[in-house]
């Protein structure tokens, strides 16, 4: 196949706003795979703070970043994510290159246990604020489990009233596939345009 998935759609689009050296922010956790991902991409000198409400998932996720002895590249919140803006040091507000949100249950737990879009739509607009100009979101987003229809349609309306001034969106679907996941990309434009 040559379309990628949208995980991996995710990742490219991350990566290109992320260089070595620079801070990211994994906005939920779980098994720990972005926040790995991330913790390679900003090499030794960067930084990546992740979150998660479960302390499982967090376990998880230090497993992983431990067998990968990049442990040390990372700061993990037991802290929902609508949080992140109190939890992150001042000096990376407005510095942030990179956040990655995966939403609904963590693979492997509880299912009831989800992001839910009272927290996850203050969580992007903490997000958009700590991200630097040039900098990339991406949100994959599941329909397929209850509650998740309505947290994609939330988020959906937070990317539609965001100003195409400052940001530029893109939401990419998988049209013949039932409740496939869905990726919504914001990027943080450098310079406003010109009227
Ligand atoms: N990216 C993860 C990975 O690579 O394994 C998968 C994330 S999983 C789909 C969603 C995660 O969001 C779950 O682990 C869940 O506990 C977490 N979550 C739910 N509500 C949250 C909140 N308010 N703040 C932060 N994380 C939350």
């Amino acid at each position: 196949m040559m379309l990628p998935s949208i995980l991996s759609l995710s990742k490219q689009l991350i990566r290109q706003a992320l260089q070595p050296g620079n801070a990211a922010v994994d906005a939920t956790v779980g098994n720990g795979h972005d926040t790995l991902f991330l913790a390679e991409t900003v090499g030794a000198a960067g930084r990546v703070y992740g979150f998660d409400i479960q302390a499982e998932a967090l376990q998880a996720a230090r497993r992983r970043l431990e067998a990968a002895n990049l442990e040390g590249r990372v700061t993990l919140f037991k802290e929902s994510h609508h949080r992140m803006a109190e939890c992150l040091p001042a000096e990376v507000h407005g510095r942030i290159r990179a956040v990655m949100f995966n939403l609904g249950y963590l693979p492997g737990g509880d299912h009831a246990i989800i992001t839910r879009p009272e927290t996850t739509v203050p969580a992007l607009e903490a997000a958009s604020r700590l991200l630097a100009p040039g900098g990339m979101m991406s949100i994959v987003l599941y329909t397929g489990h209850p509650g998740g229809t309505e947290e994609c349609e939330a988020v959906l309306r937070w990317a539609k009233a965001l100003s195409p001034r400052r940001f530029q969106t893109m939401w990419v679907q998988l049209p013949n596939r039932n409740h496939a996941p869905s990726l919504l990309a914001v990027e943080k434009r450098r310079e406003e345009p010109e009227t």
